[in-house]
């Protein structure tokens, strides 16, 4: 099973608008109390905002990520630099053969150094 906490940021993530974390330990299917260790969690090592938030006269808070520093090794597969960087392409991500290509040369170089 997933680590809670890496999971609930890559849930905050997904949702550049933010989440509620009324919503939250419901989707990551876990109980209030412990949704709440895991935002105070995420907020004490700064990767995430918890904002006061009212819905329907309920407080709750909106949680977003915080934008991290780009490490530049992760835009590189060996030696090949992400397609993305530059690219003036019509972006349909899920269809990008060039982002494939890439992706596939760095599975290669992740498997090769292991
Ligand atoms: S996913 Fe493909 S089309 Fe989109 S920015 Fe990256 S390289 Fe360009």
């Amino acid at each position: 099973m997933a680590d809670p906490e890496e999971e609930g940021l890559r849930l905050i993530q997904s949702k550049p608008e933010g989440v509620l974390q009324s919503e939250l330990w419901k989707e990551l299917g876990v109980d209030s109390r412990k949704c709440s260790r895991i935002v105070k969690k995420l907020e004490e090592k700064g990767l995430i905002d918890r904002v006061e938030y009212r819905k329907d006269g309920i407080k709750t808070y909106l949680l977003r990520a915080k934008r991290q520093p780009v490490n530049p090794a992760d835009l590189l597969a060996g030696d090949e630099l992400i397609p993305c960087i530059g690219c003036d392409l019509e972006c349909i991500v899920e269809e990008c053969h060039p982002l494939m290509d890439w992706m596939y040369q760095l599975a290669i170089v992740q498997h090769a150094g292991e």
